[in-house]
């Protein structure tokens, strides 16, 4: 029985990793479940899943959840260095990150502290203090296990070609919402609309990021310290069906690719049940169904957040946090109707033009960049 510790386990991909571990209680025991607020839904997991312990972020919600679960065995703790300390006790040998944003960064690195198999939904991490977290890994012996489904794609297709080239990975895109809206009407468009996504239910801060191709741009960074491979191998394609969920391009112009319905349990699946597969009771592609592929570039006039990745990633250093922090302040004013769609744009620009750059962070300089650019990042919203 592999044991996990499920960061993040009220929200979409939190909700989803336990819906698969339900119809595979003889492969997985639960741990550990943390929330940031929703502490009544961490008490119905807690009644379903019996783990060892439960952590409120939020420790204004403790007495409450110690109360609701009063007579259940569960330990219940508050706070984030519970989390932390709770990811790298001894039995855990899963942490599943699906916490969001900035906040996931902490947790990530405890986890790979304590030479923990790391199943990696916070791409946050990663565009944050990539270089940072893959020294830690290769420190600590530690793994990190794409779930994005993306890049789960992308660890799939590199399975079996160890020391083989890649030329390039070919990331798919679905394109938001917003794919076919003319430029011009985008700076009219509202958190509803971009709320909309065509494809994929997922929480509300990466569903804006997928709107503004952010997401997109964050993806390629993630890529990019996963896989190795730099940023100019790889090349981002819209594919709206999101049924091809990525491809790898090897020296002898063979293209791998994975393919799939678009759902989440199968490449959060895939990360806990890796190197085997286990089977799914999810919907099956039915080529004859799904007759149409396509695929056409991004327009990256339209979508600027998606070339700011890439600038921000040939600057290297402490940029791509900025990016980063930038974006949560902007996303989190848009979603509360303080800014507009092409503001998060434009404020990112800003933003980028006006930070020092740090070549070799430390993660005390991370922390620093975070803290100082939503500062910055606020400021420029008033
Ligand atoms: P969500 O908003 O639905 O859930 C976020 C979870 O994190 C919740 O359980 C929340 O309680 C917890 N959380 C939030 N802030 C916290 C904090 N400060 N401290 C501790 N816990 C906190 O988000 P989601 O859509 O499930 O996405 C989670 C992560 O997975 C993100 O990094 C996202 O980019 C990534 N991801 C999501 C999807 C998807 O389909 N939803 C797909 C690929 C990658
Ligand atoms: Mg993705």
């Amino acid at each position: 029985m592999k044991q996990l510790a499920i960061l993040g386990s009220t929200g979409s991909i939190g909700k989803q990793a336990l819906d698969v571990v339900s119809k595979h209680n003889d492969e997985y025991e639960v741990q550990l479940l943390t929330a940031n607020d929703n502490w009544q839904e961490l008490v119905r997991q807690a009644r379903q899943f019996a783990p060892d312990a439960v952590v409120i972020a939020n420790e204004a919600h403790y007495a409450a959840l110690k109360d609701a679960l009063a007579d259940k065995p569960v330990k219940v703790y508050a706070g984030s260095d519970a989390i932390n300390q709770c990811a790298a006790a001894k039995p855990v040998d899963i942490v599943l990150n699906a916490i969001v944003g900035f906040a996931g960064l902490t947790p990530t690195i405890n986890a790979i502290k304590a030479g923990k198999v790391v199943a990696l939904a916070n791409k946050e991490s990663l565009v944050v203090a990539g270089e940072l977290v893959n020294r830690l890994v290769a420190m600590h012996n530690a793994a990190i296990i794409p779930v994005d489904s993306e890049h789960s794609a992308i660890f799939q297709c590199l399975s079996g070609e160890v020391g083989n080239e890649v030329e390039k990975i070919i990331l798919t895109a679905s394109g938001g919402p917003f794919r076919l809206t003319p430029a011009e009407q985008l700076a009219r468009v509202t958190k509803d609309d971009a709320l909309r996504h065509p494809v994929w239910s997922m929480g509300a801060k990466i569903t804006i990021d997928s709107a503004t191709m952010m997401n997109k741009g964050f993806e390629v960074i993630e890529a990019k310290w996963l896989f190795g491979v730099p940023v100019e191998d790889i090349e981002v394609v819209v594919h709206p069906q999101s049924l091809v969920h990525s491809m790898v391009q090897f020296a002898d112009g063979a293209v791998k690719a994975q393919l799939g319905m678009p759902d989440m349990r199968i490449p959060i699946q895939y990360a806990l049940s890796y190197p085997d597969r286990i089977p799914t009771d999810c919907e099956r592609l039915d080529f004859t169904r799904h007759g149409t592929l396509t695929f056409e570039r991004p327009d990256t006039d339209k979508f600027r957040n998606l070339g700011l990745a890439y600038e921000a990633m040939r600057r290297g250093g402490n940029i791509p946090c900025a990016l980063n922090a930038a974006n949560e302040v902007a996303v989190h004013a848009f979603l509360h109707d303080r800014i507009g769609f092409m503001a998060m744009s434009d404020l990112l620009e800003e933003v980028l033009a006006k930070t020092r750059h740090i070549a070799s962070p430390t993660l005390e300089d991370y922390m620093e960049t975070d803290r100082m650019t939503r500062i910055m990042t606020q400021e420029l919203i008033r």
